[in-house]
């Protein structure tokens, strides 16, 4: 009886994210947010939105309508990032992610709610929705960060698919890195990255996602920025809210994104405690770095911010119906 009730639901959500999804078939395994969390109605007249570091149109398009639809913004940023999660494309975040040193693709993410609450999961092998884990991990565990071979029991024991992370085209590549014969893990400054992705829903309330899959050819067990509470992400639903993507060595070192929110609660805007949070960072380099670190940051007010130490960081909008890609100021 059991087994026949999981397998409906499972049915269910499969024909939900290829309808929500459009091209890119969400993993059947993805299947904690339900349709009817997203059709609830809401009384509220705050407009939502949905932001996410990078050029990531339909993910974030799926997060902001979602939220239009009377979603809650957790609900809405895990939706939206499982779409990135799912596509074999993007190869630094989810599966087809770039592996690390040894061939491994491990996974890295972290969510937080309006409440404050958050949870996490660090260096997850074999499962694509990591953001939807570390949700799971929030909700459903006493503790808030799951790491390695822990979080993957963990995701087994909730229904969540085994499956091989590692594309042909993400081995091919890598077996070349191989072939330069030196440790020299790369990050990517140009379109795809890190998914960060702030949603405020028709309360006003924010949340917010982090995923990756890390510095391609990491070594095997490093862990970035991403998954680290008031690293990778923070949110006080009191003041804003913010995320990080680039070198998460520079980032974890700064405390980058609650330094940003406490920056904002002492009445910086969202620009200025992004502009800020960078220069803490460039001011320990004696050079212009060779690294990138970009923020993006949102206020209860709704104003916007994003700052990089490179140029090439764009974010993507949704509000009001019209998501756009947009370019990020940046130091150089
Ligand atoms: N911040 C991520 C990390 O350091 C990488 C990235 O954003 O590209 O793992």
């Amino acid at each position: 009886m059991l087994l026949y009730w999981w397998l409906m639901k499972r049915k269910t959500f499969i024909h939900q994210s290829s309808l929500l999804a459009g091209g890119i078939l969400i993993s059947p395994t993805f299947f904690h947010v339900k349709e009817d969390r997203l059709i609830k109605k809401n009384i509220s007249s705050h407009t939502p939105y949905a932001i996410s570091t990078w050029n990531v149109p339909r993910a974030n398009e799926i997060a902001g309508e979602a939220l239009e639809k009377g979603s809650n913004a957790l609900d809405a940023a895990v939706l939206g990032v499982a779409y990135e999660e799912a596509n074999l494309l993007n190869t630094t975040v989810g599966k087809g992610g770039a592996p690390d040193r040894d061939g491994e693709v491990t996974l890295d993410a972290c969510v937080m709610n309006h409440k404050g609450d958050c949870g996490a999961v660090l260096a997850v092998q074999n499962i694509t929705h990591v953001a939807a884990l570390a949700k799971d991990v929030m909700e459903k565990t006493p503790h808030v960060i799951l790491a390695g071979e822990g979080a993957k029991k963990f995701a087994l024991s909730q229904g969540y698919i085994s499956e091989n992370l590692l594309t042909p085209e993400s081995e091919k590549a890598w077996q070349e890195w191989l072939k330069k014969g030196r440790y020299e893990p790369e990050i990517n400054v140009e379109n795809h990255d890190t998914i960060g992705m702030l949603c405020s829903d028709q309360n006003g309330h924010l949340s917010g996602v982090c995923t990756t899959s890390g510095l391609a050819y990491k070594m095997k067990g490093r862990v970035g920025d991403s998954p680290i509470i008031g690293s990778g992400l923070f949110i006080d639903n009191n003041v804003g809210g913010a995320v990080a993507t680039g070198l998460g060595e520079e980032v974890i070192k700064t405390v980058g994104s609650f330094l940003i929110v406490e920056l904002m609660r002492q009445g910086k805007t969202p620009q200025e405690a992004c502009e800020e949070a960078v220069s803490r960072i460039l001011e320990k380099q004696i050079s212009k770095p060779d690294f990138q670190v970009a923020y993006l940051a949102t206020n209860k007010k709704g104003e916007i911010g994003s700052y990089s130490i490179h140029k090439g960081f764009t974010y993507t909008q949704y509000k009001n119906n019209l998501n756009q890609n947009i370019a990020s100021k940046a130091v150089y």
